[in-house]
Formats: structure tokens, C-alpha cells, sequence
């Protein structure tokens, strides 16, 4: 489902990510990019309506077709939530839509509690297709 959303937010003219958020197997919220570069980043958009559903986001995954920033992961972590999978590797793609070469671990390191995140690798080339077509519908 966050691989469709990719491909409908690229489709739409807007970075080729989506993110849904899942709470025992019932998804809270879904939601696709913006135009790059921008603010909003499908998955900080994804937790922030899964955030004001009101769901207790305490056992939620995140789920996100690229490896989500620094600023998503700490949006997810604020919010409650404790779990994020993605499938594409952000050394797979240009560093600069990271805006930092900062590593994520660096970050999470620091919080109090534990965020897993798991790289869902199976997915990754599927997910890259939709990528590079967008970098090559925009000839980056
Ligand atoms: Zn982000």
C-alpha cells in the first residue's frame, strides 16, 4: 500500500514516497509525498494523521517505501511510535533528499527508548523503480 501510494504521488507530481501507519493489521492512516523539495514528507504526513486519530500509536508500525529522515524519524518517535519499516536503503538514492549525511542511528541512539526499524529489502528494487523513473521524468 505505501508502494502504490509512491507511485500515485509521483503520478501527482510529488516525491515518489509513501507511508502508511498500521496498528494490528488496520491502517491508521496512509498518505503520499509532496512536491520535492518540500516540508511535507509522506511519512511525517502519515504519522501526523495517525497522531490525530487519537490511536494509541504505542504498538503502530510505520511503513515507508524509502528509509525515512532524520526529521520523519523524529516526528514517528514523537508521536508514540516505535516501529518503522521501509524497503529502499537511503544509501540507495541521492544524499542530498536527505539534506544531511548525519546518519539515522546517530539520532535514535540518543532517544530513550528503543525504535526498531527494519529494512524490508525484498521490496527494495520495486520500490526503486518508482524512484528512478521519477529522477527521470524530472532529469535528475
Ligand atoms: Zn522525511
Amino acid at each position: 500500500m505505501a508502494l502504490e501510494n509512491a507511485s500515485r504521488s509521483a503520478a501527482e507530481g510529488n516525491f515518489p514516497a509513501g507511508g502508511i501507519v498500521v496498528v494490528e493489521d488496520r491502517v491508521i492512516s496512509s498518505a503520499i509525498s509532496s512536491p520535492y523539495p518540500g516540508l511535507l514528507h509522506a511519512d511525517s504526513k502519515a504519522v501526523t494523521a495517525a497522531f490525530e486519530s487519537d490511536t494509541d500509536l504505542g504498538k503502530a508500525t510505520l511503513y515507508v517505501t524509502l528509509e525515512s529522515c532524520l526529521m520523519c524519524t523524529g516526528v514517528a518517535y514523537w508521536a508514540g511510535i516505535r516501529r518503522i519499516v521501509y524497503a529502499i536503503a537511503k544509501d540507495q538514492v541521492d544524499p542530498t533528499y536527505y539534506e544531511t549525511a548525519q546518519p539515522t542511528a546517530a539520532l535514535i541512539d540518543g532517544f530513550n527508548e528503543r525504535l526498531e526499524r527494519v529494512h524490508l529489502s525484498e521490496l527494495q528494487d520495486e520500490a526503486l523503480t518508482i524512484v528512478r523513473a521519477w529522477e527521470e521524468a524530472q532529469n535528475l
